[in-house]
């Protein structure tokens, strides 16, 4: 991935509050599509012009045909807060982060989301390499905004049951590793939407730390359909289960493998 920086230059009278409030505005329908990645977004003002700071999963991640509607629209308002088209800039290659899929088209995508990553969670089924939001295929305008904003939960709670002395005890581990949490269920169903909309399989990645009994943990059903669902070897040294009709993939209890 890349580190970048935007240049919007001020081309008309503007104060302070407007330039920030169409900057941001256009930086988080940025997000929504996966055209940046992150959290952090240091914004400062130089002369005429405001910068921003951002991470980029590919060179091209900027186009205005990798724009959705959304940001369409907030790329059409940065004039109307008197600040020119961005001007990008890449500054070199972000060392902390990891690769980008480089498949033009996808089979099939897993929808694999972590604590730590800040890449997009939909991975290519072959690479299990992330792949950008804008480059999933879809063609219908519309943003990932409720994807992202999963996103955003699954990993404060994957956060906190990651954490020795947890401040949430049980709760946040079951949110993360229970298929009927409301955090899977929310996640599943934007897996199967998704499936549906671009006409391929997009398998749900449900994560599996501890289990009651390790002794028996190879031997669970599919939660969704109570199917035998084992692989005889693990896919991408990490996925040791996969129901194909339920399209869903889990690992045996990380707890039990050591
Ligand atoms: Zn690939
Ligand atoms: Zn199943």
């Amino acid at each position: 991935m890349l580190v970048a920086e935007l240049e919007f230059k001020i081309i008309a009278d503007t104060s302070f509050s407007a330039a920030e409030k169409g900057i941001r505005y256009y930086l988080e329908k940025l997000i929504f599509q996966g055209q940046i990645l992150g959290r952090e977004f240091p914004t400062y003002q130089a002369k005429d012009s405001f910068f921003s700071r951002v991470v980029l999963a590919q060179p091209d991640a900027l186009e205005k045909k990798s724009h959705s509607s959304a940001g369409l629209q907030a790329l059409e308002q940065l004039q109307h807060v008197g600040l020119s088209y961005p001007k990008l800039s890449i500054l070199g290659d972000d060392l902390m982060s990891n690769h980008t899929d480089p498949c033009p088209a996808h089979t099939a995508l897993i929808l694999f989301c972590s604590f730590s990553a800040t890449n997009s969670v939909l991975y290519c089924a072959e690479h299990f390499a992330p792949v950008p939001l804008y480059k999933v295929g879809r063609t219908n305008g519309e943003d990932f905004e409720s994807l992202v904003r999963w996103q955003l939960q699954y990993q404060a709670l994957d956060e906190i049951q990651m954490q020795e002395s947890r401040v949430l005890l049980k709760s946040a581990e079951q949110s993360v590793q229970g298929f009927y949490s409301a955090l899977n269920q929310q996640g599943y169903q934007q897996a199967r939407a998704l499936a549906k909309e671009l006409n391929k399989p997009v398998y749900y990645y449900l994560y599996s730390g501890s289990s009651k009994d390790c002794a028996s943990d190879a031997k669970k059903k599919c939660p969704g359909c109570g199917s035998d669902w084992k692989l005889t070897t693990s896919w991408h040294g990490l996925f040791d289960f996969c129901c194909q009709p339920c399209q869903l993939l889990s690992n045996i209890a990380f707890d039990c493998q050591s």
